[in-house]
């Protein structure tokens, strides 16, 4: 058989077993099979493995279909809009899988196990007493029977060989005889195994491009095998490279912070940020841009810069990432994305309240890029200085060149003077109000004062932008107030 020819309409699909967990592995796996798609002006296909039915968690289907939504990823057939295929869902497909295990029946290449787990189980003692990898054909029933649909179904395996193919991105691959067995084709349940189901399915639903990791690439000569007794043309083989944890040696694991695609959503990551992240493992368009909006994701994307070898994933630069997307939301969607973890926290009232409480969200997400992060630092008391009052001990107040506190009295005493005077409508009208008094008595001389005044703290946001959000009556109220503090 050979492969299918690169001139097909390309059809992807993302063909993932229900089992509750979306990860990340997955996740970028169903992505790189939506690009390709789009690339490509074809059709993206997702596919519910839903055959192993012991190992099936409910509610998966709808958290898959969630999560690839969430993520932008619409699929052209899936378990909601199967279109011209009957279902979408393996487990409605059996009478098809059934056809085409009756195909290879009448063609001698499929036989019922007559062993019992007992005996099986014997011979797989056997064969690891002995020190060799237990094969099924070597115990093939010269007189299998019939088979009456209760009974496992066998493929029997025609020839035994080493199979070469090609993939995409790996190139040129081979592997053999150790991997060809009487492997199981329908189970005693009825249903199909993954084995024999996905080839079916990827042949009758045209897919052109069989996208997955490279775990599969050692099963591949028994695919090979079953495609050759089908008489089904290869499809072209595309593996992606593994997903490693931030070091770049061993493989992601949960321990490296990876977790479920939509705990990503509910950190406060968006999907845009996480579609530009996940691309990047293991693809790499070349330059160094790195941000690939909308559109152009898919524009850029192609399988020849699919790497062979494992990508990072580093929560840092998806960090970054978030950041560089936060930056570019409307002032509307930074209060939706700021105000859902910070309902009390952030009010104000008076004066350009509307704009204020917009410069508060940019303030926030200048410091942050995720939800998590917004809330440690409300909770490291960042935005205590929002409270109506604020504590700090008086010594804060003096500048580190000034001997004693009392040296920033009248500096705060004239600041209030030109405060009463500006115009408060945003912080550079602020700045420009007090710089050519703070150029004349030292900066820090000035600055230092006024932000203690202003926060309370050690640590904060520069005056102007603190005495812009707080708005003219509380920063009038405040730079009293620590005025009186050096007279007492
Ligand atoms: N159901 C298989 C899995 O979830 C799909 C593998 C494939 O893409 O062929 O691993």
């Amino acid at each position: 058989m050979d492969h299918k020819n690169n001139t097909q309409q390309v059809v992807t699909r993302f063909a993932p077993s229900p089992t509750g967990f979306m990860h990340i592995g997955g996740v970028r796996t169903a992505l790189f099979a939506y690009l390709l798609a789009k690339k490509e002006g074809g059709t993206f296909i997702l596919r519910i493995e839903d055959t192993d039915k012991n190992r099936e968690v409910e509610g998966s289907i709808k958290h898959i279909q969630e999560s690839l939504k969430w993520l932008g990823l619409d699929w052209d057939y899936g378990p909601d809009n199967p279109g011209e295929f009957d279902s979408c869902l393996q487990s409605d497909r059996l009478d098809t899988y059934k056809k085409y295990a009756e195909k290879l029946i009448a063609k001698g290449l499929a036989y019922p196990d007559p062993y019992t787990k007992e005996e099986l189980e014997a011979f797989r003692e056997q064969a690891q007493k002995d020190n060799r990898p237990f094969l099924y054909r070597q115990h093939r029933p010269d007189n299998p029977g019939e088979w009456d649909g209760t009974q496992p179904l066998r493929f029997k395996v025609p020839e035994i060989k080493r199979y070469e193919w090609t993939d995409l991105v790996r190139g040129k691959l081979s592997a053999g005889e150790e991997m060809l067995d009487d492997i199981i084709i329908i189970k005693a349940d009825g249903y199909p195994t993954y084995n024999f189901a996905h080839i079916i399915d990827d042949f009758e639903m045209g897919v052109t491009h069989v996208m997955r990791g490279e775990e599969f690439i050692s099963s591949t000569p028994k695919f090979l095998s079953l495609y050759d007794a089908l008489e089904i043309e290869y499809p072209l083989f595309v593996t992606l490279p593994p997903i490693m944890g931030p070091d770049g040696k061993k493989k992601l694991s949960k321990r490296d912070g990876a977790k479920d695609l939509l705990e990503y959503r509910s950190d406060g990551y968006l999907p845009e940020a996480m579609r530009n992240f996940l691309a990047l493992i293991g693809w790499n368009p070349g330059g160094n841009d790195e941000i690939f909006r909308d559109k152009e994701l898919i524009e850029k994307f192609s399988l020849d810069k699919i790497q062979k070898s494992g990508g990072a994933f580093n929560e840092e630069k998806l960090k970054w990432m978030n950041k560089e997307y936060l930056k570019t939301l409307s002032p509307e969607e930074k209060a939706t994305y700021v105000s859902s973890v910070t309902p009390s926290t952030f009010k104000l009232s008076g004066e350009f309240a509307d704009q204020r409480v917009n410069s508060l969200h940019d303030l926030a997400l200048e410091r942050a890029s995720n939800f998590n992060e917004i809330k440690g630092a409300i909770e490291a008391g960042e935005y205590d200085w929002l409270n109506t009052d604020i504590q700090y001990t008086t010594d804060l107040l003096q500048w580190k060149n000034d001997d004693d506190v009392t040296a920033a009295l009248p500096r705060l005493q004239q600041a209030l003077n030109l405060l009463e005077a500006a115009d408060f409508s945003s912080p550079d009208t602020i700045k420009e109000a007090l710089w050519p008094f703070a150029e004349e008595v030292g900066k820090g001389e000035l600055l230092w004062p006024l932000r203690v005044a202003l926060s309370g703290r050690q640590q904060s946001p520069d005056p102007f932008t603190l005495a812009y959000i707080l708005g003219r009556e509380m920063t009038i109220s405040r730079v009293k107030q620590a005025c009186d503090k050096i007279g007492e």
